[in-house]
């Protein structure tokens, strides 16, 4: 069986035009979705990803603002600047690009973002509301994750669906969604007991350790589909995935690449938080001035 290649930038393109018609329409009401990024340092890594987020809003008509910080500064800056942000009523969604300098404490900088602005769904209110269903916004990998399972035409119900990895922002949220789906999920990880049995008995396998090329073709049930979140950079040979991607084609149904599979529709991902942020902003602005002016109309 050779695997049908789940296209990440096709699904990151339809999500896009979706984006796009919805901006246009908060256009016309005069509101332009807006998303601010603080970038802290001069990680190369980070800002070829923040270009590529910046030049996805631009593509679907979302304002977007880059807050730089040198690595050396404090974080008591950055959070002032969070601070300005969450007032700021142009601007939607905020991200923090990750990695933070070693002297951050992350999580002080990532729970500072207002919840209704966190497009990336990494406050401890938008992750930990996954659990019931209420998150405000889910978080942007693991939505890329569902949408590309959909993609592939692959039926979560029923379905056994197995996460390597377990970390708060991919491999938690991503099993949270598959069972909120009906599927049943299993999660693995560092300290599970021969991976291989586990994964070979995946119909849909996501995997997200960070090992470069970790699941090989033995590891994968015939007919299973494959997402693969892991980028790894390997000298000599550029970015990686998590999955032998030569040897798991010739097992699966379906299969992401890397790169073009995930990423992009990552970063699509986070443009339709950002206008779906500025769509509720309206709702609510909309909401406040019927009350205000059924409020004037009965004095
Ligand atoms: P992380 O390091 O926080 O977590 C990795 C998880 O994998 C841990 O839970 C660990 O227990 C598990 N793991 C590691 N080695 C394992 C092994 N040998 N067997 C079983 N489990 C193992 O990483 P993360 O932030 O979840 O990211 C995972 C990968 O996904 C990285 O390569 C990262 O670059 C990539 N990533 C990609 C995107 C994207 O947009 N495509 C977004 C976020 C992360």
């Amino acid at each position: 069986m050779t695997a049908k290649i789940i296209d990440g930038n096709a699904a990151a393109r339809a999500v896009r035009e979706g984006c796009k018609k919805r901006a246009d329409a908060l256009k016309e009401r005069g509101i332009t979705p807006g998303l601010a990024v603080i970038i802290v340092g001069d990680n190369p890594a980070s800002r070829a990803y923040v270009r590529n987020k910046v030049k996805a809003c631009a593509e679907v008509g979302v304002h977007s603002e880059m807050h730089e910080f040198e690595s050396g500064c404090s974080e008591a800056a950055v959070l002032e600047e969070i601070e300005r942000l969450n007032r700021d009523p142009g601007i939607h969604g905020i991200l923090i690009q990750l990695p933070l300098p070693g002297h951050f404490h992350p999580e002080r900088i990532t729970q500072a973002v207002d919840p209704e602005k966190d497009v990336d769904g990494f406050t401890w209110r938008n992750l930990g509301a996954l659990v019931s269903g209420h998150a405000l916004f889910e978080p942007c990998t693991p939505r890329a994750v569902m949408a590309l399972i959909d993609e592939a035409g692959a039926a979560i119900e029923g379905s056994h669906a197995v996460v390597v990895g377990r970390s708060a922002i991919v491999g938690k949220p991503v099993a949270l969604m598959l069972t909120a789906r009906n599927a049943t999920v299993t999660v693995c990880h560092t300290k599970t007991r021969d991976l291989g049995r586990v994964t070979r008995l995946a119909d849909i396998l996501v995997v997200a350790a960070g090992r470069p090329e970790l699941i090989t073709g033995d590891m994968v049930k015939p007919g299973a589909v494959v997402l693969d979140v892991g980028i790894n950079r390997v000298p000599g040979r550029g970015l990686v995935g998590d999955v032998h991607f030569a040897s798991v084609r010739d097992v699966a149904a379906a299969i992401t690449p890397v790169p073009g599979g995930v990423g992009p529709t990552t970063i699509a991902m986070l443009v339709a938080n950002t206008v779906l942020a500025a769509e509720r902003q309206a709702a609510r602005t909309a909401d406040q001035d019927a009350r205000r002016g059924s409020a004037l109309a009965g004095s």
